[in-house]
């Protein structure tokens, strides 16, 4: 019953009569940020008032809260079951936001309800992620009613603790391996490569912090009476640094690099053109690894940056050599790096070369970096699917340079990940004045209803 175009003609007719809009501002409305403790009751009703009825409503689901098993807001399971014999699809976003800043927004802007200006729909959550999982939930709505079944069991998983780092995310799986288990997890989240054009990613790359400090002694010291006596901790640490990445960003640890990068890695990357959007940075070619593209140094390499520092204090300086320097720096990494190996690492290469003065410390728990292998099955069933919606290549992204909780699906769950951005590097994710694409929102409901139909025809 239906076809795949009579599918994608729903969600087209649901943005272009504005009901798809009315379901996204309902949920922009809801001042959903996981960053202020005060709005913690926000996220449960995003929840039980919204999402849940939503999923009961339009997908016949059934749907249950969990408390998060750390302190940290609520999460959602919803489930279809339509078969035994068919695959099963894990569908996940997050109903939590960022804080609103609202006094940052632009004159005309607000961050808690949609302001359409041109093609920018501004709102908080627009772009991450309301705007992208109820693209997701309106498509698998027009496959259901377009072929009466979807054809696929559906599981849907959503979080309330994204922004606060995936709080309680890892836990809540494991323990609930059973109600989340499925064939391949279907998500969005993150930008596309350019806005207009269909994008693929596997999963992303991680990311570890840590501080490196010299405590020398209690308080400064004259400069003019002990200077080429005693030793200057600002002076060793930036020299150490050095000895860890060069004045060009290029590692100089080999502990710290990745494994070589495969010719399919290679070949999926050199199909791009990553579009930062307007405003965005220009890319220095001088910077980063050697002999690599700038994709190649992005999605495919380790970086080591320095994020803060400091040594006396810059606002004042008086002339004395400073008791104690710290730097807080950060590793960006890809799958298969030992990221565990990173700090020992360090450490030891610091003594070695006569630094033993530095102690280097997490400052935070770690990012796991994984990704599906190119060669599953699902990367070439879903390339297939956005190119036959759209007539054109998608984007394969073997990972994002950025972090997302990627991990819980591949190594916990143990499923392939599939990831179908539908926001742009131009978004203002985090900041003020964050906006999704009207053009992008109206390609992305497209490809996902191309897709939902394409997976019900798995088994058939
Ligand atoms: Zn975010």
């Amino acid at each position: 019953m239906g076809d795949r175009n009579g599918a994608i003609a729903r969600v087209e007719d649901a943005f272009d009569n504005g009901a798809f809009f009315d379901v996204l501002n309902e949920r922009i409305k809801i001042e959903s940020t996981s960053q202020e403790p005060e709005r913690a009751p926000e996220l449960a009703r995003y929840l039980h008032e919204n999402i849940g009825p939503a999923l009961e409503a339009e997908l016949g689901c059934t749907w249950k809260i969990f408390p998060n098993p750390v302190d940290a807001g609520p999460l959602l399971i919803a489930e279809r079951h339509e078969g035994d014999s068919l695959p099963t699809v894990l569908v996940y976003g997050h109903g939590d936001t960022v804080r609103g800043q609202d006094e940052s927004w632009r004159d005309g802007l607000k961050p808690w309800e949609i302001t359409v200006e041109g093609d920018r729909w501004y709102g908080r959550g627009t772009a991450d992620n309301k705007g992208q999982h109820t693209i997701n939930f309106a498509a698998l709505a027009a496959v259901l009613q377009e072929r009466g079944s979807l054809g696929f069991n559906l599981r849907v998983l959503v979080e309330t603790g994204e922004e606060m780092g995936s709080k309680g995310l890892r836990e809540f799986a494991a323990a609930n391996k059973d109600k989340l288990r499925a064939d391949v997890l279907i998500a969005s989240d993150g930008p596309r490569v350019q806005a207009d054009r269909p994008t693929i990613f596997l999963g992303s790359r991680g990311n570890t912090n840590f501080s490196l400090t010299i405590n020398a002694r209690d308080g400064g010291h004259h400069s003019g009476n002990w200077g080429g006596l005693i030793s200057n901790p600002a002076v060793q640490l930036v020299n150490a640094i050095s000895t860890l990445v060069d004045g060009k960003g290029r590692l100089l640890l080999d502990t710290l690099k990745p494994q070589p990068i495969s010719n399919a890695v290679r070949a999926a990357l050199a199909d791009l053109e990553v579009d930062g959007g307007p405003g965005a940075p220009v890319i220095e070619p001088e910077w980063g690894a050697a002999g690599l593209t700038p994709n190649e140094r992005v999605f495919a390499w380790n970086t080591l940056e320095i994020l803060a520092m400091e040594s006396g204090n810059p606002a004042a300086p008086v002339n004395a050599i400073p008791p104690s320097a710290m730097a807080v720096c950060q590793i960006r990494f890809v799958a298969g790096s030992d990221y565990e190996a990173f700090l020992p690492a360090i450490q030891a290469h610091l003594v070695a070369n006569g630094y033993d003065m530095i102690e280097a410390a997490p400052t935070r728990g770690a990012m796991a970096a994984t990704r599906t292998p190119l060669d599953d099955p699902w990367v070439d069933r879903a390339l297939a699917s956005l190119a036959k919606t759209t007539g054109e290549k998608p984007a394969l992204l073997p990972s994002l340079g950025g972090s997302i909780p990627n991990d819980v699906f591949t190594d916990t769950l143990g499923m392939p990940t599939i990831w179908v951005p539908h926001s742009y590097a131009g978004c203002s994710q985090h900041a003020p004045d964050e906006h999704a694409l009207g053009p992008t929102l109206r390609s992305g409901l497209r490809v996902m209803a191309g897709l939902f139909w394409d997976v019900g025809t798995l088994s058939r």
